[in-house]
């Protein structure tokens, strides 16, 4: 016979306190601003490999940016992904791929 009922399961449901609880905020590492954690999208170093997290849920150090070109641009251009993802470099065909996973419709200008 198995038993349904365990200490694990009887937690109680806290409906009310999920409500009030704030949006977690994450700052997009291009434009600097806080937005919440789900407008934005996160950026990993995969194996000294920059890219972008499409589960949500991988693992190490990540960085968010917004979904726009132009958050991608301004924080390449600080340095912004290497430092925040302690990559030595982001090369070229990093930027093109992290483009095309950030923005997947965008018109890939080369
Ligand atoms: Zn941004």
């Amino acid at each position: 016979m198995r038993r349904l009922t365990t200490a694990k399961n009887s937690r109680p449901i806290r409906k009310v306190r999920m409500k009030n609880r704030k949006t977690p905020m994450r700052r997009c590492v291009g434009c600097m601003t806080s937005k919440p954690k789900h407008e934005l999208v996160r950026l990993v170093a995969a194996d000294g490999v920059p890219r972008v997290d499409v589960t949500g849920k991988a693992n190490g150090r990540g960085v968010y940016l917004c979904q726009d070109e132009k958050c991608l641009a301004g924080a390449l251009k600080r340095n912004a992904l290497s430092r925040g993802l302690s990559v030595k470099a982001v090369s070229n065909e990093d930027k093109e791929r992290i483009l095309k996973e950030l923005i997947p419709d965008a018109e890939v200008r080369v």
